[in-house]
């Protein structure tokens, strides 16, 4: 038996950095949601013990490194299954190190379909706690749909996704060291914050508006300047109609929201003309 699992692209809705913990960790609040932009995952049985990976980026860690590699070792160690030599083959179609929990969703794949082939009865539940030992994001990928995500992403609360709607997804060339940002928050300086309960009420009401109005992500507030393109990808989002627009994560992808499908298709034609990786997603 073999399977295939897509492992779908995050966004954050809402990005706030509440306090630094006494361990070095910060405690986030959050809203994500999931996308239709997704990596294909597939696992089969193999003869010989112990793992391959393989992908279609020769760059990617092709041993533990990898978090597909992490999350079936974690599998087998943590529900006492007697290990199962794995190929396991990713086509990657999210962008790397984009604050769009790739490897984290290969990781919540790679679960799901070892949890489908030899564990049909582990409540997903248990199938997070175990995503929690591989990395904070992939207790929600996971469950995938929209959450609320606090403590370090890790504490979920199921929130309704978003209306339907267009999102225009830009990453540029560069990355963002996400240390490197979290080194420049200093919490008590923040000039503001998302409000997440109006947020979370305006899913609950499906108010695209709502939700609209209250994207936010404290990161931009301590961006270097290094970083501007980040800026000139929002102001072309909203320039070209976009409801709001918004990095996601530690960045360095922006993403636009759209109610109509043709100023969405618009969007992504003028930015596919400046910048490499540009999609036009919806929500899941
Ligand atoms: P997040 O949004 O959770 O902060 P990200 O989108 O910024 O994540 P990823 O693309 O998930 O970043 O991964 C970043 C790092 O993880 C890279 O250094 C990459 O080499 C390593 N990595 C390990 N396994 C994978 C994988 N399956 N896919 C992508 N990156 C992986």
């Amino acid at each position: 038996m073999s399977g295939v699992e897509y492992a779908y692209a995050k966004l954050n809705l809402a990005l706030d950095i509440l306090r630094k913990r006494e361990d070095g960790y910060h405690d986030l609040r959050m809203v994500m949601q999931s996308i239709d932009l997704a990596d294909e995952v597939s696992i089969s049985p193999r003869s010989e013990p112990g793992m391959t990976v393989s992908t279609d980026l020769p760059y990617l860690p092709k041993d533990e490194g990898n978090i597909a590699a992490k999350a079936a070792s974690r599998f087998f160690a943590v529900s006492g299954l007697p290990p199962v030599g794995l190929s396991i083959d990713i086509k990657k179609r999210i962008p790397v190190c984009a604050g769009m929990a790739g490897g984290s969703s290969d990781g919540a794949a790679v679960l799901r379909v070892l949890r489908r082939m030899y564990a049909p009865d582990m409540p997903e539940e248990r199938l997070a706690e175990i995503g929690a030992l591989v990395g904070s994001d992939v207790p929600f990928c996971v469950h995938g749909g929209a959450m609320l995500a606090e403590g370090r992403g890790e504490c979920l609360s199921p929130l309704p996704s978003l209306p339907p709607c267009w999102l225009v997804v830009c990453k540029p060339a560069y990355s963002v060291s996400t240390p490197e940002l979290f080194s420049k928050v200093q919490v008590k300086k923040l000039r503001c914050h998302p409000d997440i309960p109006g947020m979370a009420a305006a899913l609950e009401q499906g108010d695209l508006e709502g939700v609209a109005r209250r994207l936010y992500n404290v990161f931009e507030d301590v961006l270097p300047r290094k970083y501007h393109q980040i800026f000139e990808i929002k102001s072309t989002l909203l320039g070209l109609g976009a409801m709001a627009a918004s990095m996601t994560g530690s960045g360095p992808t922006v993403f636009g929201l759209f109610r109509d499908h043709s100023p969405a298709v618009q969007a992504v034609e003028v930015l596919t003309a400046q910048y490499p990786s540009v999609y036009l997603c919806r929500p899941l």
